[in-house]
């Protein structure tokens, strides 16, 4: 199952404030000094990685492919694909949804954002801010996936 996360609010606090973790590479932080991931981010990506999930990033940010994969990189997660919104532009459009997990073969994707969940042909977990993250993804990633429309 390809798993995908947003950033701004999800992952990254941006215009909401929620607690986030130390990096799992301090040395690797300290040189390249990334965005601090949400608390709880490090276990519940470890837990889909050792369930043999796919990991990937779904941004509507102009960050680079490789800012990210080096952000994750500092808490000791590594990535199998990173969407920005050059690729998605590039792949939908802009005429098209904001997001579109079909459109990667994304099969869940997490993300706070409302219009994103109603666009998203029932692939989107919306995360709230006060959410326990590993819960919910516990809850969503863990039992078979429903079947490709
Ligand atoms: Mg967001």
């Amino acid at each position: 199952m390809r798993v995908a996360f947003d950033l701004d609010d999800t992952l990254i606090p941006c215009g909401l404030d929620f607690p986030t973790e130390a990096p799992a590479l301090p040395w690797l932080a300290w040189l390249l000094r990334p965005e601090p991931l949400r608390v709880g981010t490090t276990a519940a990506l470890a837990a889909l990685r050792a369930d043999g999930h796919e990991l990937w990033v779904y941004t509507s940010s102009f960050r680079s492919a490789l800012s990210v994969r080096l952000t994750f990189l500092c808490y000791g997660l590594w990535l199998d694909g990173v969407i920005n919104q050059q690729r998605h532009d590039a792949r939908v459009g802009r005429g098209g949804p904001v997001k579109d997990p079909a459109a990667f073969g994304v099969d869940l994707l997490f993300d706070d954002s409302v219009a994103v969940a109603e666009a998203g042909g029932g692939r989107v977990v919306l995360v709230a801010p006060e959410a326990g993250l590993a819960a919910l993804v516990e809850g969503r990633a863990r039992p078979t996936p429903a079947p490709r429309r």
